[in-house]
């Protein structure tokens, strides 16, 4: 019995590992998704450097704000078609202008929202797992910044990455409209409450 649970479980992590591959493999973008995902980092990334007026352009703040909206986006890409949906990312005219509006320096409004991944999943739980693990992307960035800027507090962008990954988590987490928060509110209100007192802390953690 012993020795048949043991190659069953063996089994089982040789089928998940596979799936994993698989997954990271077959991961797919249509050529109008990769542009619109092009113009919304642009974006994105321009609102970020605005914050400093696009005083300070370096590599290090690039890559946290290309990543806090890449790695957010292309999660609740990969789980959807893990779970088998179809899952592309759509910009929208009227999130395109607010980003882009945000994006001018000297403006104390910023607020990031060029588009969402356009998801088709019918189980209400898994969509609501999808939009879950966005924002989840971002409170874990934001923590691990969090904790580098004070194992290294001469290094100013560290701080800047817990700052706006932490931002983006709160702002998604809001339940309102089409926002990731109201998925996660109308799916399991438990979850969303972990979620928000998660980002409130990991903010008061920051500002204090
Ligand atoms: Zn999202």
């Amino acid at each position: 019995m012993k020795d048949y649970i043991d190659k069953k479980d063996i089994n089982n992590n040789i089928t998940n590992n596979s799936n994993l591959k698989m997954l990271i493999f077959k991961i797919k973008f249509s050529k109008l998704e990769i542009l619109h995902l092009s113009i919304a980092t642009i974006l994105v990334t321009a609102v970020g450097l605005s914050l400093n007026n696009y005083r300070y352009v370096s590599w290090e703040f690039l890559i946290i704000f290309v990543s806090a909206f890449l790695v957010h986006e292309l999660a609740h890409k990969l789980l959807a078609q893990f779970y088998g949906g179809w899952a592309e990312f759509r910009t929208n005219s009227y999130g395109l202008l607010v980003t882009a509006f945000s994006a001018i320096p000297f403006i104390p409004f910023k607020f990031i929202a060029p588009g969402a991944v356009v998801i088709d999943l019918s189980d209400r739980s898994k969509f609501g797992r999808v939009a879950f693990i966005g924002p989840l992307t971002n409170l874990f960035m934001g923590f691990i910044f969090f904790i580098l800027s004070h194992q290294y507090p001469l290094i100013g962008y560290l701080y800047i990455g817990a700052l706006f990954n932490s931002w983006i988590a709160l702002f998604n987490l809001l339940p309102f409209g089409n926002l990731d928060g109201q998925k996660i509110f109308s799916w399991n209100k438990i979850v969303w409450i972990f979620m928000m007192v998660c980002t409130m802390g990991l903010f008061v953690l920051i500002n204090t």
